[in-house]
């Protein structure tokens, strides 16, 4: 067995890839597969209904708060968000805490004024900024709620007196938050809702229609609401996956359920790169990711050693991002205690027989 710790697309529980077996053959009985069928058949146009449904149920969101799922990844909401909310002569703060904050700032920057609030730059990104206010004079305040490559993770809601969007695409669905007090959150489902393809957007719709430009209808949050997410051709594979998923974690009780797992496999592994002497954790305690564990070696020559060894013990995905380095281990919802629990050995067991 592979223990697949990859930041994404990532880790997928295995009765979810047997499902979707049976679906790309014969979809509900149908004969044809799902890669087949239009998207505008009964049969699929319930499967979005379902998963936009299971969204609503497990994110326990208001009636105000809209689920769509929509093409072109996280990267695509960069731009979508701030063509959606922001005029030209209006400011959006925003919290850089990494490289998608940086790319968020980058797009917004195309459609109205942008403001940096507050940055973990000075220090590789390595923490959550704390002193700052969020002013009333803006249109809304940006966070990156999970930094999948620097490891770091917003462990309280920041208070603002407006709108709070959020970029929660490798945290969704993970912990137990309000979910509620955001205007907006948007995360592309290839690390914690599915596979590649589609990006869940959850958006309260009285914060829509604020903005004199001409949205193209495509980009347009409103046109998107109105076809209950069909505008177009929907990534239906990729939907479908995202609905095996979110049933998946719905037999699993839900984000209730899977919260105090996460922990317990983060505090884990935290615990033996703590108490390790061949390798340390890259992020600030307080604000470290249970999503993402980011870790060096403290020693050069046993990095390589380490990746080729972990390799051996089948381990997959855990070489850092080049801008961190070292090693990164994606805990995602669907990656199991047990794959945690075997990282930690085969840590122990290097570290026990290394004398570089
Ligand atoms: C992966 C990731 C993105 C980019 O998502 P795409 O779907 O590749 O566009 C953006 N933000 C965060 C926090 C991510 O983890």
């Amino acid at each position: 067995m592979i223990h697949n710790f990859n930041a994404g697309p990532s880790h997928l529980p295995a009765e979810v890839l047997e499902e979707a077996q049976k679906a790309i053959i014969n979809f509900k009985g149908s004969g044809l597969s799902i890669l087949e069928i239009g998207h505008r058949t009964p049969l699929f146009e319930e499967s979005v209904a379902e998963a936009r449904a299971l969204v609503r149920e497990l994110m326990q969101l208001d009636d105000d708060h809209e689920v769509l799922f929509l093409h072109g990844g996280a990267t695509t909401q960069f731009m979508q968000v701030p063509m959606n909310l922001l005029d030209a002569d209006e400011t959006m703060h925003i919290a850089h805490t990494g490289v998608w904050s940086k790319k968020a700032i980058r797009e917004a920057s195309c459609f109205g004024k942008v403001n940096i609030l507050c940055s973990s730059e000075n220090n590789n990104f390595n923490y959550i900024p704390e002193d700052f206010c969020v002013p009333e004079s803006g249109k809304y305040f940006h966070i990156t709620s999970n930094n999948t490559i620097y490891g770091t993770q917003w462990h309280r809601i920041p208070e603002s007196p407006i709108p709070l969007v959020a970029d929660m695409s490798s945290d969704i669905l993970s912990r137990r938050i309000d979910f509620n007090a955001f205007e907006l959150i948007y995360a592309g489902a290839q690390k914690n809702i599915g596979v590649a393809g589609a990006t869940l957007v959850v958006v309260n719709k009285k914060l829509l229609g604020n903005v004199t430009r001409d949205i193209p209808p495509i980009m347009d949050y409103r046109e998107h609401i109105k076809a209950n997410s069909m505008l177009n051709t929907p990534p239906v594979f990729a939907i479908y996956m995202s609905l095996l998923t979110l049933r998946w974690l719905k037999k699993f009780g839900g984000i209730e359920a899977i919260e105090p797992l996460n922990k317990e496999k983060a505090a884990l592994l935290y615990d033996a790169i703590d108490n390790s002497s061949l390798f340390r954790g890259t992020a600030k305690k307080e604000d470290r990711s249970t999503m993402n564990v980011s870790f060096v070696a403290t020693n050069s020559g046993a990095e390589k050693a380490f990746l080729d060894f972990a390799k051996q013990k089948d381990i997959y995905g855990i070489k850092g991002h080049r801008l961190v380095g070292g090693f990164r281990a994606s805990l995602y919802n669907a990656v199991s205690l047990e794959s945690v629990k075997h990282l930690i050995s085969v840590i122990k067991e290097f570290e026990s027989g290394y004398n570089g």
